[in-house]
């Protein structure tokens, strides 16, 4: 099947495979009307030993979690992998040749019951690496900074703003985008209304100062990346030592090199903030791409 879609039921531990181009969700379902759900998208990366889902493991811990701060049951690992196989399985049939895509995948908390019990649902199909974001890996991004409207570490006392969950609800990260492209940039740079450097609307931000990988911690406002903790896993071996900061603006476009980091963009260049030129680090730009993609 080309367009390949699988429909998971939680409750039972089951799914089905279908065309992704047919009607498939109800509008009560509560992620349509309310982006009441969690998801992920992992990028599959097919090399000489076979297909790899890169940092499959990171990704369905924060799904779990995800799930964990909306109330929604804990997914089961073992029903999902199945899913994320069978729909690899899937592309390789239809196209040999493909050697790169995402995967993504979502839990809605579905549909409410008679008795007033919701009955989850979730879904899952590949979607392709595109054309931007093969154009951002080799020329990175241009980004314009947009204040996210909250202070930095506000999410320990305000659990409601469900800050560090990945949902369903994207609605205001669409609108920085469009913001930023209305702005002639590539990306927005969400930073706290208190000055403190944040994250894109779809990815994180590393820079290197001197022998310094520095990313914004998570508990400040932010979705933890998979992609920026599997470089900061290798930091070891680039040399560098990896921490979290508090970072400001200034920082940023003082930076020996920055880069949006997810998992589709893999590592892109930040090439310039708000008007003023990055330092570009290609080499580093190379490794990180190489290390993401597992060649
Ligand atoms: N921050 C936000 C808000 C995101 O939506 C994403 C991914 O889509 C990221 C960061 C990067 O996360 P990852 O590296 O796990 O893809």
């Amino acid at each position: 099947m080309t367009d390949p879609l699988i429909l998971v039921n939680p409750a039972t531990g089951t799914f089905e495979l279908t065309d992704l181009r047919s009607a498939q969700l109800p509008v009560t379902d509560l992620s349509a009307h309310r982006g009441d759900g969690i998801f992920e998208t992992v990028l599959v990366s097919v090399g000489a030993h076979g297909a790899t889902v890169v940092s499959r493991e990171r990704h369905f811990t924060r799904f779990r979690a995800s799930a964990s701060a909306l109330d929604l049951p804990d997914p089961d690992q073992g029903l999902w992998d199945r899913v994320i196989d069978s729909l690899i399985a899937e592309v390789a049939a239809a196209d040999p040749e493909n050697v790169e895509f995402g995967i993504r995948y979502a839990l809605s908390r579905g549909e409410q019951d008679a008795n007033g019990a919701f009955r989850g649902r979730g879904w899952a199909f590949p979607v392709p690496v595109d054309d931007h974001i093969r154009t951002a890996r080799e020329q990175g991004v241009t980004a314009v900074s947009l204040d996210r409207g909250f202070d930095a570490y506000i999410g320990s006392k305000a659990p409601w703003l469900l800050i560090g969950a990945k949902t369903l609800s994207y609605a205001v990260n669409q609108a920085a985008g469009r913001y930023a492209a209305a702005n002639d940039a590539d990306e927005a740079l969400f930073v706290s209304h208190d000055g403190i450097v944040l994250e894109g609307p779809t990815a994180n931000l590393i820079i290197r100062r001197g022998d310094h990988l520095l990313t914004p911690n998570p508990e400040a406002g932010l979705l933890s990346g998979t992609t920026q903790r599997l470089i900061f896993d290798h930091a070891e071996d680039l040399g560098l030592r990896a921490e979290y900061a508090d970072l400001s603006l200034d920082d940023v476009k003082a930076a020996d090199g920055a880069w949006y980091v997810s998992s589709m963009r893999t590592a892109v260049a930040l090439r310039e903030l708000d008007g003023n030129a990055i330092s570009i680090d290609q080499t580093l730009t190379d490794r990180f791409q190489e290390i993401i993609r597992g060649r």
